[in-house]
């Protein structure tokens, strides 16, 4: 399996084993947060359309995030795979993806759902220190994401996409879960 879609709340791991995985399979690693991040850092265009959204732990319009998403997948080194961190967000996202891969003459073969209870992901969050992490952005990052982003667990299921990992435990665990459901 090497076109992936990591699906998770906020601080359910999803980045940090996005990231081992990537580097294991040699294949990029796309986080629509991170290029957020990046392109509100430097202030394109793109940024400060984004950044009060990003500052208050809401969605971005999809607008700014489609088009994106389509350069990105048509890109040369994403040809062999990819994994998708922090999109789909919600099911008009997912709607558009499943038509651009179509497009590109590509199949997402997985999507993984890292499972982590509430307070678990509160715990971490208040923890790690972004700057989107601070309490009152937190407890709507987590509301938006029950709201807007849950519904796609439904969504893939029904696709017969999903995969659900226990995301409650050790790092290496988790990672080591994953190598194995990417050989099978
Ligand atoms: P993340 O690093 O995935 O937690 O994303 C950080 C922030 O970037 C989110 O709280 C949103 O404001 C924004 N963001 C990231 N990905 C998306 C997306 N696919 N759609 C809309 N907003 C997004």
């Amino acid at each position: 399996m090497t076109k992936l879609i990591f699906l998770g709340a906020p601080g359910a791991g999803k980045g940090t084993q996005a990231q081992i995985l990537s580097e294991n399979l040699g294949i990029p690693h796309i986080s629509t947060g991170e290029i957020l991040r990046n392109a509100i850092a430097v202030e394109t265009p793109l940024g400060i359309k984004a950044k009060s959204y990003v500052d208050n732990g809401d969605l971005v319009p999809d607008e700014l995030i489609l088009d994106l998403i389509k350069e990105r997948l048509g890109q040369e080194d994403a040809l062999g795979g990819w994994i998708l961190d922090g999109f789909p967000r919600n099911v008009p996202q997912a709607d558009f993806l499943s038509n651009l891969l179509q497009e590109l003459n590509q199949v997402c073969n997985g999507v993984i759902n890292f499972d982590v209870p509430d307070h678990v992901l509160l715990e971490r969050l208040l923890s790690r220190g972004r700057k989107d992490d601070n309490e009152a952005t937190i407890s709507n990052r987590l509301q938006v994401y029950h709201q807007q982003t849950a519904p796609l667990i439904d969504y893939y299921e029904k696709h017969q996409l999903l995969i659900n990992v226990n995301g409650d435990r050790e790092l290496s665990q988790i990672s080591e879960e994953l190598e194995t459901i990417v050989k099978s």
